[in-house]
């Protein structure tokens, strides 16, 4: 299971279930998240010239692959 995809959209922030979010799973393997997918937090986002890193207060890090 893709580790960007869960209750909530990481590109839009809205339920992956409220519709169709193909377009923000093309956008996701090029940008960081910008939501928690748990929890719909906004995620604080750390970008380098390699890779990046979004946290989520309470669910912790996510870095690129
Ligand atoms: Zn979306
Ligand atoms: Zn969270």
């Amino acid at each position: 299971m893709n580790a960007l995809v869960g209750t909530y959209c990481g590109h839009c922030g809205r339920a992956e279930a409220a519709g169709d979010h193909d377009a923000c799973a093309e956008r996701l393997r090029m940008e960081p998240p910008r939501f928690c997918t748990h929890c719909h937090r906004r995620m604080t986002v750390q970008v380098t010239p390699t890779s990046w890193t979004a946290r989520c207060v309470e669910h912790g890090t996510t870095t690129n692959p």
